[in-house]
C-alpha cells in the first residue's frame, strides 16, 4: 500500500490486517483512535474511509436493569445464526474507566465467547466533554470497515451524551421495562423522540399493557402535533414520518426477539425506500463534523488565549487599570482577529 499521509508503517500494517478481518488489528486500531492525538485519528480515519457505509448501525438504550444486555446477547445469537458479522460498542458516559467495562464482560461469558464474527468492546468517558461522542463515531468507523453487517451501540441512557452517541445510528431502540413507576416519564425527553422502536421487555411481567398504552398515547399527541404543525402539513415530510413501533420482548426466555428483528429490518427499509435515510446520514455527518469542529476550535481558541501576548495585554490592563474590554468584548475581538 502506497502511504500517502506519513502515516506509520505499525498503522498501515494494522490497516491491511482490518481488511482482511483480522480481530485483533480491529483492537488496536480503536486503542489507537482512543489514545493517540486527533493527528492519528484523522490518519487512519482518512485511510479506512472509503470502506466504510456498509454496516447497520444501531442503538439501544434503557436504563440500568432494563435488560440491555440480555437483549443484545439475543440479538446478537440470531444475526450470528444466520452468519451476520456482529460487533457490540458499550458506552458507559459516567465511567471513567474502559476496556473491560462490565456489559463487554458479560456479553463475552454468554455463547459467542469463540465466534470470530463478534467483536465487542466497551468504551468510557475520558473527561473530556464531547470526546467520547467523538470517538465512539471513530470507532463505529473502524467496525464498518472492518466489515461488520451490524454495529449495536448500548448506552443506559442517562445524558445529552448519548443523545449525541445515537446520532450515529440508522435505528434507535430504546428499552422500558414495566414496573419502574411512572414509566413514562421516568424516560428522558431526548430518548424519547430519537427513539424509533420502543421495546417493553421483561413482557412476563404485569404492567406490560399500561406502558404499551402510555407509548401510543404520547405517540398520538406527537402525530397531533405534526398535524398541527405548519412543518407537518407538507405531504413530503408526513410521507417520511416514521411512526415509531412498540414490541414487547421477553429477552431472559429470547422471548418475541424475531418481531424484533423485523422491526429493526422495517425501520432500516423505510430509511432506504424513502429519502429518509440519505437525510439521516446527511444529519449524521454533520454531527461528526461538528464535534470535530469543536474539538480543532477548542484547541485553537485555547492555544490563542493561552499564548498570545496582546490578549494578555488586554487582559492585564483590565485587571490592573480596570479599564479596557470587558470578557465578551474580547472575545468578539478574538473571533474578529485570530480564527479566521
Ligand atoms: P441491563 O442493566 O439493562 O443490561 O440489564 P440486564 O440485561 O443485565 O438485565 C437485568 C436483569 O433482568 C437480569 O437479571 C436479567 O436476567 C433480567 N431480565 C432481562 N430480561 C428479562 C425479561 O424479559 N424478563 C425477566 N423476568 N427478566 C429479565
Amino acid at each position: 500500500m502506497k502511504n500517502p499521509n506519513n502515516i506509520t508503517d505499525i498503522h498501515i500494517n494494522l490497516i491491511d490486517r482490518l481488511k482482511e478481518g483480522d480481530r485483533r488489528a480491529v483492537a488496536r486500531l480503536i486503542t489507537q483512535v482512543e489514545n493517540q492525538g486527533q493527528e492519528i485519528t484523522k490518519k487512519i480515519i482518512k485511510e479506512i474511509y472509503p470502506l466504510t457505509g456498509k454496516a447497520t448501525i444501531v442503538g439501544i438504550t434503557g436504563p440500568p436493569g432494563s435488560g440491555k444486555s440480555t437483549l443484545i446477547n439475543q440479538l446478537s445469537s440470531k444475526y450470528l445464526d444466520i452468519g451476520m458479522k456482529v460487533s457490540i460498542i458499550a458506552v458507559d458516559p459516567s465511567s471513567p474507566f474502559s476496556g473491560g467495562a462490565l456489559l463487554g464482560d458479560r456479553i463475552r461469558m454468554k455463547d459467542h465467547s469463540s465466534n470470530k464474527n463478534l467483536f465487542i468492546r466497551s468504551m468510557a468517558n475520558r473527561g473530556k466533554l464531547g470526546g467520547l461522542a467523538i470517538a465512539t463515531k471513530d470507532v463505529i468507523h473502524i467496525l464498518d470497515a472492518y466489515g461488520s453487517d451490524i454495529i449495536i451501540i448500548e448506552t443506559v441512557g442517562v445524558g445529552q451524551s448519548e443523545i449525541d452517541i445515537f446520532k450515529s445510528a440508522h435505528t434507535v431502540i430504546g428499552i422500558i421495562p414495566p414496573g419502574m413507576g411512572d414509566e413514562i416519564q421516568t424516560i428522558k425527553a431526548g430518548i424519547m423522540e430519537i427513539t424509533d422502536i420502543f421495546v417493553i421487555n421483561k413482557m412476563d411481567h404485569d404492567g406490560v399493557d399500561k406502558i404499551a398504552n402510555q407509548i401510543e398515547d404520547m405517540l398520538n399527541i406527537s402525530d397531533q402535533f405534526l398535524n398541527n404543525n405548519p412543518y407537518g402539513k407538507s405531504n413530503e415530510k408526513k410521507l417520511n414520518k416514521w411512526r415509531p413501533s412498540i414490541v414487547k420482548t421477553n429477552a431472559l426466555k429470547g422471548e418475541n426477539i424475531d418481531e424484533l428483528i423485523i422491526n429493526i429490518n422495517t425501520h432500516t427499509a423505510f430509511l432506504k425506500n424513502t429519502n429518509s435515510f440519505t437525510q439521516r446520514l446527511i444529519y449524521r455527518y454533520k454531527f461528526y463534523i461538528l464535534d470535530i469542529l469543536k474539538n480543532l476550535m477548542e484547541k485553537n481558541i485555547e492555544n490563542v488565549l493561552f499564548n498570545n501576548d496582546e490578549i494578555e495585554d488586554f487582559i492585564r490592563k483590565k485587571i490592573e487599570l480596570r479599564e479596557g474590554n470587558d470578557p465578551y468584548t474580547i472575545s468578539d475581538l478574538i473571533i474578529k482577529k485570530y480564527l479566521k
